[in-house]
């Protein structure tokens, strides 16, 4: 998945042409400039890779979770629908803005389970968050079909998943507002960063102002733009947003090698009796950026794990356990433990954390366990991999 594997002159020519000018911000300076206006280059770049009309700079995937939100004018009191298996950056964009999550279960596709989305709708319910984790999507048409009949916004965290599509759609595009991160493990990075996508003139322009104080970005100085709402700084950098020119460039080949290296694993995996893989959703391509399989039971897949890193298999997860991505590891949110006193609405809306019941959750991710693919294995280091891999769940199995 990592983007830095690539980093090259490309990147540091991008730089450059911001360094010699010294303009590092993205707004402004127009005379000093030298016609570098990377920011929005990228924009223009992404949004068009992206299928999409309109395309939002931020400074990281968090921030752009926090600005699509509030953009769509999601806030206090308001329900976000989010999957128990996911990055604490979900949680944490929901509640900056005073919303509250709700955290459902996911299903073989290890994203969101319609069937438990639906159940969990309330009245106080605004926008589904479906996260495609580890490249592989959420089943898109189910949940916007939720979301149609019950007038929700749809929201895809495709942080993780860049360049993979449902329906031929990028996945991103296919909701009201997608989000993307560039922080600097994903699949390209720009060392931090992160985008929102939309088709939507009102989100866009909401996003714009919102990332940026509020500024409503008319005319030529800053000093007397009016302020259409409340807003706060999101704003990426100039040299940021140029190492992403740099890396969007890349992208085609960076999928092309994964899915390379994501079929030569899988094959041979295939062959291994009491393994099974990740559904993907009807009409979906992953991205590639993970193989993940499931073991029969939740002790075998504790046990392979442990056998593939003793075979010097690196870079393997066991989710169920990993502190970052599953419900297990997320005691200060299940103990609402914050710096300071949380909204009413959150301490009054939120689930006991502690008390529900995600066994079903439990059963996919205990037998989960990921491989990452990286760019930089060569087709040889990628079959001895595989056999690697393949030796260590047979020792268990
Ligand atoms: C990385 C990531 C984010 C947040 O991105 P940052 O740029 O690190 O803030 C959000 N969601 C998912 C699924 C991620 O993997």
């Amino acid at each position: 998945m990592p983007g830095f594997e690539v980093f090259g002159a490309e990147e540091r020519k991008q730089v450059n042409d911001v360094l010699q000018s010294g303009v590092l911000m993205r707004y402004g300076f127009d005379g000093m400039r030298n016609g570098h206006w990377k920011a929005k280059q990228f924009e223009t770049a992404f949004a068009q890779k992206m299928q999409s009309q309109h395309c939002q700079l931020v400074s990281s995937g968090t921030s752009a979770l926090t600005v699509a939100l509030a953009a769509a004018g999601v806030g206090a009191g308001d329900e976000v629908i989010m999957p128990t298996f996911t990055f604490v950056a979900s949680f944490e964009s929901i509640m900056m803005l005073g919303a509250v999550p709700v955290l459902v279960d996911i299903d073989d596709t290890l994203t969101l389970d319609p069937k438990a989305v639906e159940a969990a709708i309330t009245p106080n319910t605004k926008c589904v968050m479906p996260v495609h984790m580890c490249g592989s999507m959420a089943d898109l048409k189910a949940l916007k079909a939720i979301c149609d009949k019950h007038n929700l916004l749809l929201l895809e965290d495709a942080c993780q998943a860049i360049g993979g599509t449902f329906e031929r759609k990028p996945l991103g595009s296919y909701g009201d507002l997608g989000c993307f991160s560039f922080d600097f493990v994903k699949t390209i990075t720009c060392g931090e960063g992160g985008a929102v996508i939309t088709n939507s003139k009102k989100y866009a322009v909401n996003a714009d102002q919102y990332q940026d104080h509020g500024h409503d970005h008319v005319g030529n100085d800053r000093g007397a733009e009016t302020h259409p709402h409340l807003g706060y700084n999101f704003r990426i950098s100039e040299l940021n947003a140029a190492v992403g020119i740099a890396q969007l460039d890349k992208l085609d080949r960076i999928l092309a090698t994964q899915k390379r290296n994501y079929t030569i694993i899988r094959e041979v995996l295939e062959t291994v009796k009491g393994v099974t893989f990740r559904r993907v959703p009807e009409g979906g391509e992953e991205n590639y950026s993970f193989l993940s399989f499931f073991l029969p039971s939740q002790e075998e897949a504790k046990k392979v794990h442990k056998a593939l890193s003793e075979h010097n298999v690196e870079a393997c997860f066991y989710w169920y356990t990993n502190n970052w991505h599953y419900i297990n590891g997320w005691e200060h949110l299940r103990n609402l433990r914050s710096l300071a006193p949380l909204s009413s609405e959150i301490k009054n809306q939120i689930q006991d954390l502690n008390h529900t019941d995600f066994s079903k959750s439990d059963a996919w991710m205990g037998r989960t366990v990921s491989s990452l693919i990286k760019i930089g294995w060569t087709e040889a280091e990628v079959k001895q991999r595989a056999e690697a891999m393949k030796r260590a769940i047979q020792s268990v199995l």
